[in-house]
C-alpha cells in the first residue's frame, strides 16, 4: 500500500458525519446487531433464553416471554453502558472520537467535542479502556518477539531552587535509576510478535504492569507469553539472563547501537513506549499505578489495530464494550472505587 495508512479512505471510513446522519434507530439497530449478531435473535441477559420475548418499540425494550423471568431489557442491560445517560448516538460519537484520536483523548477533550459533562467523558473513556483490558488477546506469542521494559510513574520531585554543588538541579531531568525504592515506581512490560520479513512491524501486542525489571518477573512473563523455540529479542540487562535456557535469545547492546549488523534489535518494544511516552506527555499527564493497566492496555490496542479501517475499529470496540458489565465505572462519581491496583503475578 503507497502511502501512510491514515492518509487512505479506509481511515476515514466512519467519521462523526457518518454519525450524524443515522437515525436513532439505525443506531439502535446496529448496537443489537453488533451485540446479538445479525440475526434478529436477542439473549434475554437475566435467563438467557433467545428469541423468546416481544418487543416494546416505543420504549426499545424486550419484554422476556420466559416463565419466572419476564424481565425487560434494552440492547445495554448487562453492558458497560447499562443505565446509561447519554443517547447511543452520543455514545457511538464518542467512540469515534476515541479511535480517530490515535494517541488518545483526553477527558476533558472529548467533553468540550461532544458538549457533554466532564464526568460523562471521564467514565465513557474509562470503560472503554476496562472492555479493551477485558478483551486484550493474551494467547502465547511466537516465532519472532521483541520485549522490554520501562519505568512508568514513581518519581522524585526536583529541587525547586538550584543548590549549588547539589547532584541535580531545578532543570535537570531526574534520572530513574536515582530513584529505585519509590513506593510507586512500576514498571510496563511489553512483549511483540514482529513481523519475521521485517516489512509489517508488530503484529501483536501483550502488556503487563509489574514491579521490578529483573530476572524473576522477566521470566514469569516469558514463560506465560512466550511460547518456546521462539527467537526472542532484548536489550542487555540482566533481566533477561535466562533467557537462553528456553528461546533462541539475541541481544542487543543499546550503548552502542539500535539494531546490530545481523538486524538484531528490538525497536517494536520501543517503538510501543515511545507512543506510550507521547501519550502520557501529551494527553494523560500523569499515570498512577492504580489505574496504569488501563492506559497501557488503551496504548497496545490502538498499536494493534494501527492499519486497521476505522469502521472496523469503532464495531470491534462496540463489541468489547457490548460484553460484559462495568465492573469498576459504574457509581465512580458516586465514590464506588477499584480498590485494588492490577499487576501481573
Ligand atoms: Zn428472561
Amino acid at each position: 500500500m503507497a502511502g501512510h495508512f491514515l492518509l487512505s479512505p479506509s481511515a476515514r471510513n466512519f467519521t462523526i458525519k457518518t454519525v450524524e446522519k443515522m437515525s436513532a434507530e439505525k443506531v439502535h439497530a446496529l448496537f443489537a446487531e453488533i451485540r446479538w449478531g445479525g440475526s434478529g435473535k436477542q439473549t434475554c441477559p437475566m435467563c438467557g433464553s433467545i428469541n423468546n420475548h416481544y418487543y416494546l418499540k416505543s420504549r426499545r425494550q424486550w419484554r422476556c416471554r420466559e416463565k419466572g423471568c419476564c424481565t425487560s431489557f434494552s440492547v445495554t442491560s448487562g453492558t458497560k453502558f447499562a443505565d446509561h445517560k447519554l443517547s447511543l448516538k452520543m455514545i457511538l460519537m464518542g467512540m469515534v472520537l476515541y479511535t480517530t484520536n490515535v494517541k488518545g483523548i483526553s477527558a476533558s477533550a472529548m467533553s468540550r467535542t461532544l458538549g457533554v459533562a466532564y464526568m460523562t467523558a471521564f467514565t465513557l473513556l474509562h470503560k472503554l479502556r476496562e472492555s479493551i483490558m477485558e478483551n486484550a488477546d493474551k494467547a502465547p506469542l511466537d516465532e519472532l518477539i521483541h520485549i522490554d521494559g520501562a519505568h512508568v510513574s514513581g518519581r522524585k520531585r526536583k529541587p525547586r531552587v538550584k543548590v549549588k554543588n547539589a547532584k541535580y538541579q531545578a532543570r535537570d531531568k531526574l534520572p530513574f535509576s536515582d530513584d529505585d525504592q519509590h513506593a510507586n515506581r512500576r514498571i510496563v512490560m511489553v512483549m511483540r510478535q514482529v513481523d519475521p520479513s521485517g516489512g509489517t512491524g508488530s503484529i501483536r501486542t501483550i502488556v503487563e504492569v509489574v514491579r521490578a525489571e529483573n530476572a524473576e518477573w522477566a521470566k514469569k512473563l516469558a514463560v506465560k507469553y512466550i511460547n518456546k523455540g521462539a527467537t526472542v529479542m532484548t536489550d542487555e540487562s540482566p533481566a533477561y539472563s535466562e533467557f537462553m535456557a528456553r528461546y533462541n535469545h539475541q541481544t542487543v547492546n543499546h550503548s552502542n547501537m539500535f539494531s546490530t549488523d545481523d538486524g538484531v534489535n528490538n525497536n517494536q518494544a520501543e517503538s510501543f513506549f515511545a507512543r506510550m511516552r507521547r501519550m502520557v506527555i501529551g494527553q494523560v499527564h500523569r499515570v498512577t499505578p492504580k489505574y496504569m493497566l488501563d492506559y497501557v492496555s488503551e496504548v497496545a490496542w490502538r498499536e494493534d489495530v494501527r492499519r486497521t479501517p476505522t469502521s472496523v475499529q469503532v464495531r470491534g470496540l462496540l463489541g468489547m464494550s457490548l460484553k460484559k458489565r462495568s465492573k469498576w465505572w459504574r457509581g465512580y462519581w458516586q465514590g464506588y472505587h477499584r480498590a485494588e491496583e492490577i499487576m501481573f503475578v
